[in-house]
């Protein structure tokens, strides 16, 4: 399926530019499949940090969990984070991520917490790396909604042997909230000149993750319109390709055939 997650190009070339001042986005043509209209679009490219796709990223799940989240009526914000590393390692991720799923199986949280999102984020500011879970939670909307910070800090504490540092609040909208959590992608993350290590420590994680309601669920897609018909069903350029080379064989074919 195309989605509108594929932009089209408004001829701006002013943000495809990567670190090196390399555009590294390719573009390929989709017709449309009903009226032949052509779109370029813009491909994402493989950097985690580039500032462009990162944008895109940030909108595309912006649109695509907005109603998803919408229907919360407590959201509140807890933000949780481990001690800072030398080394960024896949295994401190795994870690800060199995810390959070201990403490949302707790029966203290599992009673107050429905479910909700979150974001894994990752930064470098000079001081190590920095690891930490910015959540969105749909808390209970009964008197056991409240949240104590303390006793967080202290069960965070317990759960990752070393880090007390949490912080719960209220979010004042789903939308405020979800904003809030994803702000991160909005922007190059602050690697202190560590891209490349980014990138390679990172290759295949997710970062966004849904639990308990909103477990299983994905970010809503919502599909690529033709502006002249209205159609969302495309063909990709070098789809075309091959079936005019197709169809040029079928051709030379039916000549062999003739002369024979
Ligand atoms: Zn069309
Ligand atoms: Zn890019």
């Amino acid at each position: 399926m195309i989605t509108d997650e594929f932009k089209l190009i408004n001829n701006d070339n002013s943000s495809s530019l990567d670190n090196t001042g390399i555009s590294s986005h390719r573009t390929i043509t989709l017709y449309c499949g009903q009226c032949g209209e052509p779109v370029m679009v813009k491909l994402k490219c493989s950097d985690r940090t580039c500032p462009e796709c990162r944008r895109r990223t940030y909108f595309k799940l912006l649109k695509g969990w907005l109603e998803l989240v919408k229907p919360m009526v407590n959201p509140k914000l807890l933000t949780l984070t481990i001690k800072n590393k030398s080394y960024l390692d896949k295994k401190d991720i795994k870690f800060i991520r199995k810390c959070f799923n201990k403490f949302l199986r707790k029966k203290y949280y599992k009673r107050r917490i429905k479910g909700g999102l979150y974001v894994i984020e990752i930064t470098n500011k000079g001081r190590g790396w920095n690891i930490h879970i910015h959540a969105l939670i749909e808390a209970s909307s009964k008197k056991e909604g409240y949240l104590p910070q303390q006793k967080i800090s202290r069960d965070w504490l317990e759960l990752t042997g070393d880090s007390p540092i949490v912080d719960i609040r209220k979010a004042h909208t789903p939308k405020k909230g979800l904003k809030y959590i994803l702000k991160y992608f909005f922007k190059p993350p602050k690697v202190n000149g560590k891209e490349e290590v980014y990138n390679r420590v990172l290759k295949k994680s997710r970062l966004i993750q849904p639990f308990g309601s909103l477990y299983g669920n994905k970010p809503l897609k919502s599909k690529l319109k033709c502006e002249k018909c209205g159609n969302d069903s495309w063909i990709i350029e070098f789809e075309l390709e091959k079936e005019l080379k197709d169809f040029r064989l079928n051709k030379n074919d039916y000549k062999n055939i003739n002369l024979n």
